[in-house]
């Protein structure tokens, strides 16, 4: 973690909620500014929809590109953006002030402020000054606001287009700011981050404190369902993350889960018909969960979920012209790719019928073997079509033993190759990567990104499209 300098004891006091958002920023404070394009007729984005995938590598894509050919003769919908000719595409470098490989805090914030900061941080510069989040903006310009996610709706992505943390770990804090700003619509994980105990011992159940402020509370599909049009819902469907996608498609008591195009549909039909229009951030932030633990099946199917929103967010915009609408990810995670297998590689086609045999991702046999601490071989055939040896079993249960702050890299360790040989995905790591990725743009204000822009750009075509400035 990079050494930060700590906040001033105005700023700190406004950190802890004794003070509203409209006051963050010390007055006159200086800061890079992002020259906004000329060419955009300003004021004519009166929603903007930020689509984001956490995580994706351009391989990712690719894999899911073949796999889709493959198994339901067409191609994602990510693909099909780039037969359109009303969208911009572009190509965007991903680095943060402190490293060309970015995390999602720095990235997110780019996105959120405007300026690269040091990886960990959220909207906060490196010397130490908070920096003015962009849905603070849409609401002042009396736009409603909401995040969708299926991480922790406390985890870095949303909290960087909404909040100020020096440190992405601080996610009580990202919970409380999320309520004295009064982001509209909340759905996501983390529910254990709106039940915190105080340094007294008592606990304050912030779900409680939402309710009072006018927020609908919900827990599962059902409840979702029910909050459907209310204008100010928070909807927390996991402790932690949202179960990956394959696992909610597979388990059935996951079946009251809701996953992340029902969330979105939600949030659009709490948020649509707002006066002054809305902002809201989607993200499909497991991808990059299922890069880091190099689970091909987890990433399969987290990306095809995401996918599935892309038409829900053209079917909006084509019933409302004034959105902008973006599509991107944030960096890569892992360097997944479809790997050519064999001679002439002819069994890379049929290792795409045979990833369909994972049925659960890492994380859920993890869950599992953690409840009753002991590896379970029946569980891991079942999940994966692989029967373990002594051997294998061994490796994982020593590292249950040891209790490893995750089983991926036990699994990977004992099993990697077999499941290399099944699928024929192969990784460059378990970590993020540098590459440029797509960044693709609808609506007032796309004519003017570059085909070529960095992450921190967007913030000022956001708020020129917006018909926003940064002295707001
Ligand atoms: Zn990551």
């Amino acid at each position: 973690m990079e050494k930060r300098s700590t906040p001033n004891r105005r700023q700190f006091i406004q950190l802890s909620g004794l003070a509203g958002a409209a006051s963050l920023l010390p007055a006159g404070q200086a800061r890079a500014s992002v020259q906004a394009p000329a060419s955009v007729p300003r004021g004519t984005a009166k929603n903007v929809i930020f689509l984001v995938v956490d995580g994706m590598s351009h391989g990712t894509l690719g894999l899911a590109n073949q796999w889709k050919l493959r198994h339901e003769q067409t191609a994602p919908h990510w693909i099909k953006l780039l037969e359109r000719s009303d969208i911009k595409r572009s190509l965007q470098d991903t680095a943060s002030a402190d490293s060309p490989v970015t995390d999602s805090a720095a990235a997110g914030s780019a996105w959120g402020c405007g300026q690269r900061i040091h990886n960990g941080a959220i909207n906060y510069d490196p010397q130490g000054n908070p920096l003015k989040p962009i849905l603070s903006h849409a609401k002042e310009a009396g736009k409603k606001t909401g995040l969708v996610t299926t991480c922790r709706i406390t985890h870095a992505t949303p909290a960087a287009f909404t909040v100020n943390v020096q440190e992405r770990e601080m996610e009580d804090a990202i919970a409380r700011q999320y309520l004295e700003r009064e982001v509209d619509v909340l759905l996501g994980g983390g529910a254990r981050h709106f039940s915190q105990a105080q340094a007294d011992g008592s606990v304050v159940d912030f779900g409680a404190k939402f309710q009072e402020a006018g927020y609908t509370l919900a827990t599962d599909r059902d409840e979702l369902a029910a909050a459907k049009g209310k204008q100010r819902v928070l909807g927390l469907f996991s402790k932690s993350h949202v179960p990956y996608a394959i696992d909610r498609k597979n388990d059935r008591s996951l079946a009251q889960v809701p996953g992340l195009v029902e969330m979105f549909k939600a949030a659009l039909a709490s948020l649509d018909g707002s006066n002054e229009g809305f902002f809201l951030q989607v993200e499909g932030g497991r991808v990059d969960h299922a890069g880091h633990a190099n689970d091909a099946g987890a990433i399969l199917h987290e990306y095809l979920e995401y996918d599935n929103c892309i038409p829900v967010a053209l079917e909006y915009v084509k019933r409302h012209p004034d959105t902008l609408l973006i599509v991107t990810t944030d960096h890569g995670t892992g360097g997944c790719q479809l790997d050519g297998q064999g001679k002439r590689y002819v069994g890379s086609g049929p290792a795409l019928d045979r990833i369909n045999t994972l049925k659960y991702s890492f994380e859920w046999l993890e869950n599992r073997f953690r409840a009753s601490g002991k590896f379970n071989a029946l569980d891991f055939t079942r999940a994966t079509g692989i029967k373990p040896t002594a051997g294998q079993s061994a490796i994982v249960q020593e590292a249950l033993d040891a209790d490893a702050k995750y089983l991926s890299g036990a699994f990977l360790e004992a099993f990697g190759d077999q499941l290399n040989e099944l699928t024929a995905v192969g990784w460059s790591s378990d970590k993020h990567t540098a590459e440029c990725v797509d960044l693709f743009t609808m609506g007032p204000g796309a004519a003017a990104v570059p085909a070529y822009i960095k992450n921190n750009e967007l913030f000022g075509h956001m708020m020129s499209a917006m018909g926003l400035s940064e002295a707001s």
